[in-house]
């Protein structure tokens, strides 16, 4: 388990008497308890810091949601994989440089809901709904999927609802490396343990908190032993001197240890943020050289690195995966028609999921 700083705990008064509420509070026991009657109180506590982002990350909200799983918003003007998301916890104890979290979730605490259950009916509600094609839904888009698991044991409950689905394909992706919660998984067909990578030297100045590069793709290694798939993001990207030997080396450290068969996919994308992240992350990584690029305001508003920059680094990464013939588990996150044409022979199109790269989508 990630070693958790929770310097108190918040209960929304309308999940006080919940049992799931009852049990996170005895994992929890010794820190600080309120109950309050929404996260409002948590935020204004918050932003007494002098780090209110950082802070947090140290305050453990347990509350509802009124509703989980939301297709990946991906953005505008992109190319989008047909993700769809599960929001069981918002924000992360990790604390990358890079993470938009910062900026998209307005001061919100490290929250936890214990209605999980509905998230039973609410798949059955979407299978209804008749979607056609393999889908893949993530609890890694507005969390780390298992920062938190050693508290909630999300994963186990996940897997339990999703084994046997065969249409709906699960994703928990993570910066942690093996937990003792991922020990007591029984593998599923449709279920996929993903690990986000980068050089050692961008975790280590980057992704504070978060496991090593050896721990993580040990972590990967132990999960294909215990029969699980796996897969991996390298997102962001980032362009620095040096690059690419860096990022050659980590693609090659992944063949050494992971069969090719146990990768489902592989995503690339590059480093990119809106504009309302560049002070909050320039005041709170000074120490942090990626923001001092040239980046291009995209359409949609967020900086980039300019297109020729990102269709060379994927060109370069594509060429690193066909090393070792993995280049078709390759897929590129929130990219334009265009960088995406130029980084496949051709879009393959399947109904809904129609830039997902592999044979068996489309
Ligand atoms: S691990 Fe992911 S969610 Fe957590 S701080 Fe880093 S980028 Fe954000």
């Amino acid at each position: 388990m990630v070693e958790l700083r929770i310097k108190k705990v918040w209960v929304d008064r309308k999940v006080e008497a919940d049992d799931f509420t009852r049990q996170l509070l005895d994992r929890l026991a010794g820190r600080p308890v309120e109950v309050v009657d929404s996260a409002e109180p948590v935020r204004e506590t918050v932003r007494l810091s002098s780090d209110p982002v950082g802070e947090s990350k140290q305050h453990l909200f347990i509350t509802a949601q009124p509703s989980f799983i939301r297709p990946c918003p991906c953005t505008p003007g992109c190319l989008g994989c047909g993700y769809w998301t599960i929001d069981l916890d918002l924000n992360c104890p990790f604390d990358c440089s890079y993470c938009i979290l910062q900026d998209y979730l307005g001061l919100q605490p490290l929250t936890v809901a214990v209605n999980r259950e509905q998230l039973r009916g609410e798949l059955e509600e979407f299978i209804r709904q008749g979607r056609s094609g393999l889908i893949r839904l993530g609890t890694g888009e507005l969390a780390d999927s298992l920062a938190l698991d050693g508290l909630t044991q999300n994963s186990a409950f996940l897997m339990d609802i999703f084994r046997g689905r065969e249409k709906l394909w699960l994703e928990l992706k993570s910066k942690s490396g093996w937990t003792q919660s991922l020990r007591l998984l029984a593998p599923a067909e449709n279920v996929v343990l993903a690990w986000s990578l980068n050089p050692q030297v961008v975790i280590d100045y980057e992704e504070k908190g978060t496991a090593s590069l050896e721990e993580r793709l040990q972590a990967a290694a132990e999960a294909v032993r215990q029969g699980h798939r796996v897969g991996f993001h390298f997102d962001p990207i980032i362009h620095y001197q040096g690059w690419r030997e860096d990022y050659a080396q980590v693609v090659e450290s992944i063949f050494r240890r992971i069969p090719l068969e146990a990768i489902a996919w592989v995503s690339l994308g590059s480093l990119r943020f809106p504009p309302g992240l560049l002070s909050l992350a320039r005041r709170r990584f000074p120490e942090s050289q990626i923001y001092e690029h040239e980046f291009i305001r995209s359409a949609e508003g967020k900086y980039r690195y300019p297109r020729p920059l990102r269709q060379w680094l994927y060109k370069e990464m594509a060429g690193m995966f066909a090393e070792f013939g993995a280049e078709g588990r390759l897929y590129l996150c929130m990219e334009s028609v265009e960088v995406w044409q130029e980084f496949l022979d051709k879009i393959k199109r399947g109904r809904r999921n129609f830039a997902f790269p592999f044979p068996w989508q489309c």
